[in-house]
């Protein structure tokens, strides 16, 4: 809901104001509507942002249609260029885009340069774009003719993208889109949305030209108006299920390209014969890093056998030495949650859980600070299907241990969950973890490894209400999405070959 977001004097001096981007640069917005955006460690205000109106979104697609020509046109070898340069001025300045992350989404600094640093990954891998771009040719594939593949850009594309990764995902759009020839239109999310106006003006200093990435800000009816669009070719979307399912649906039904990634409940099954320490650590490392608010997290503990009592005290052992505290507190290692209000829902679950038969172990809401939206991190045990803290999404620092008495039991779990982004095994039996990989329905699965998103040169993307789409988000199939394949049969003049034939065109 669009709150009144003017200054008032309770709000610091240095409330800042958030504007759109457009063809190449600030577009102060004049819709009269504006969301608040907050410091998540103090809980204080520090901006206001501009929410888009149909009118500034289609002002936004104009530029991205007249730039597109140009940068259609524009060599492979000078969109290289840019691209290497866009990597060297993020690389240099990636402090300063971390201490962004963490001023508007609370993660600590340390996770924020890590975020870059994975989103740059993406850009390197797009610096081959050259490479990445070339298709196929079959000389002589009859008498004298040719026949070649291309793939080409689509137009203007968009992005729409969450507040857990207000660079990385962006990157995930506009970095391959842009690679391929498209021009972009970018709607990040409202909660944290000054990095977005940052990448605009680093892309610009790096050599973009105009109208090539564009950024609007606001909520559902600037989303809209880019699914109404009709110059919008394609739309890539990253967030919660229900909006990636409407997303998905809304867009499509007009005749666009759309690749949709939901939510998830990521289950990571731990066998008896694993090593308990090491998966304690992983465990606490994936539940609580970012302060759970990651599609990749781990929130499901899935225990089988005896493991399940000394993992339950390993990870409670943990559990009292994370530190939380403020994003840029070196000592911090697990920070804020995003609002207020997400903080509360979050909390909501904690406080229903014994209600539901779950055992709360560690009550995360004990002994946290007043100022910001702070939860510590909770352990629940007992956690089974049914209960809704096992079966939503809580994106946050709650972890579950679910009980189960086999193998078979717990991938019955995972493969029975709605959503299937990823999932994880830990085990010393390399068997069982083969047949885990094949056994298993999710997108991305680790072995002894419980964050397993994919390294910029595969694709990430989930299964079932994981992803609406076809094709999972940058790497191979990032191209593949931003492009469209065209087939050339050629045949150049040669007296000697020409003559009349009415039949079908014969290959023999
Ligand atoms: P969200 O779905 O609330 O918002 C995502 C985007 O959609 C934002 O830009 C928002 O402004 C817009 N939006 C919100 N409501 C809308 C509506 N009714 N109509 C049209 N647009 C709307 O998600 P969030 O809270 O920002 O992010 C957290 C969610 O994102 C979690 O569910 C998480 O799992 C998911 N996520 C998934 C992935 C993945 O790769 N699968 C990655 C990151 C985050």
């Amino acid at each position: 809901m669009t709150e009144l977001a003017t200054p008032t004097a309770a709000d610091s001096a240095d409330v800042k104001r958030i504007s759109h981007w457009i063809g190449g640069c600030s577009v102060v917005g004049v819709s009269g509507r504006e969301g608040p955006v907050f410091d998540p460690a103090s809980g204080r205000r520090t901006g206001v942002v501009d929410f888009a109106s149909v009118g500034e979104v289609d002002a936004a697609v104009g530029a991205a249609r007249s730039a597109f020509p140009g940068w259609r046109g524009t060599s492979l070898a000078r969109r290289a260029e840019v691209f290497f340069r866009v990597r060297e001025l993020v690389h240099e300045r990636r402090e300063e885009l971390a201490r962004i992350l963490v001023s508007e989404h609370g993660k600590v600094f340390s996770d924020a340069l890590g975020e870059v640093t994975r989103g740059l990954e993406v850009v390197e891998y797009c610096c081959g774009l050259p490479t990445l771009l070339k298709s196929e040719f079959s000389e002589q594939a009859s008498t004298g003719i040719d026949v070649f593949s291309i793939r080409q850009p689509l137009g203007v594309v968009a992005g729409v993208t969450p507040f857990n990764f207000p660079v990385m995902v962006p990157m995930w759009m506009w970095a391959p889109a842009i690679a391929c020839g498209n021009t972009f239109v970018l709607k990040p999310s409202e909660k944290d949305p000054s990095a977005s106006v940052w990448t605009a003006e680093l892309l610009a200093e790096a050599g973009l030209p105009e109208g090539v990435f564009n950024v609007v800000m606001g909520d559902k009816v600037a989303v809209d108006a880019v699914l109404e669009h009709p110059d919008v070719a394609a739309v890539s979307f990253v967030g919660s299920t229900p909006i990636a399912r409407y997303v998905y649906e809304t867009a499509t039904a007009r005749g666009k390209r759309c690749q949709a990634l939901g939510g998830a409940k990521n289950h990571m099954v731990v066998l008896p014969d694993a090593d308990v320490e090491m998966a304690a650590d992983a465990a606490v490392s994936a539940g609580y890093g970012s302060a759970g608010e990651r599609c990749m997290a781990v929130s499901v503990v899935v225990a089988v056998g005896e493991v399940a009592g000394p993992l339950l005290e390993a990870i409670k052992e943990r559990i009292a030495k994370v530190k939380v505290g403020d994003g840029m507190d070196p000592a911090s290692e697990m920070g804020p949650l995003v609002t207020r209000e997400h903080r509360d829902k979050v909390a909501a679950y904690v406080e229903a859980a014994p209600g539901e038969g779950a055992t709360v172990v560690v009550d995360g809401r004990e002994g946290v600070p007043e100022e910001g939206f702070f939860l510590n991190p909770t352990l629940l045990d007992n956690l089974t299907p049914g209960m809704r803290a096992y079966s939503d999404e809580i994106f946050g620092p709650v972890l579950g241990i679910t009980r189960v008495n086999s193998y078979d039991e717990a991938v019955r779990l995972v493969n029975e969950n709605p959503y299937g982004n990823g999932t994880a095994i830990f085990t010393r039996d390399g068997g069982v973890a083969r047949r885990f990989q094949f056994d298993v329905q999710a997108g991305m699965v680790g072995i002894n490894v419980p964050i397993p998103v994919p390294v910029a040169y595969y694709s990430f993307g989930g299964w079932k209400a994981s992803l609406f789409g076809d094709r999972h988000i940058y790497g191979p199939e990032g191209i593949d999405f931003y492009t469209r394949g065209k087939v050339v049969t050629s045949r150049w003049p040669d007296p000697t070959t020409s003559k009349i034939d009415l039949g079908f065109p014969q290959t023999r």
